[in-house]
């Protein structure tokens, strides 16, 4: 196993773990962000979100959604982001499937260029009708 957050499941290296269940673990991102910057991941390797099952999905973002309410109490942020990243492309660095809750603060430093397109309506219907074409 050569992967890093299998072995934080697995308590092979250490964590600052803040929640565990049966499908989640959610620990200290070690680069905080923000103070209060945590990672959710699933225990069961799952590289990112195209792996994840049913169970999976719906356990993690049930973890996700208390676990933020946490860092609001404990940390009262301004705003919080939700970012999440599948692949080298999206700026995915460890390839085991997590998202990070991170608190937000005006003119905190973390960006994300948004650079929006506004295409024509006909575009929206053409790109919507590819998706749905592979909705399994
Ligand atoms: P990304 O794959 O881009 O979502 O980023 C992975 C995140 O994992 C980074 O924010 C790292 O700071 C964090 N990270 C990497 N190794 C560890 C570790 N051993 N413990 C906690 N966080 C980690
Ligand atoms: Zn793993």
């Amino acid at each position: 196993m050569d992967c890093i957050f299998c072995k934080i499941v697995a308590k092979q290296i250490p964590a600052t773990v803040v929640h565990e269940d049966a499908h989640t673990l959610a620990f200290m991102d070690i680069g905080q962000v923000n103070p209060g910057h945590v990672l959710v991941a699933v225990k069961k390797h799952a590289e990112n979100l195209y792996g994840l099952d049913d169970t999976q999905a719906a356990e993690l973002f049930k973890a996700a959604a208390r676990v933020a309410r946490a860092v609001r109490g404990a940390f009262n942020p301004e705003g919080l982001s939700v970012y999440q990243a599948n692949g080298k492309a999206a700026g995915q660095t460890v390839f085991h499937f997590h998202l990070h809750l991170v608190p937000r603060y005006e003119g905190d430093g973390m960006n994300l260029t948004w650079p929006v397109k506004n295409p024509p309506r006909e575009k929206l219907v053409e790109y919507a009708e590819k998706i749905k074409a592979k909705l399994a």
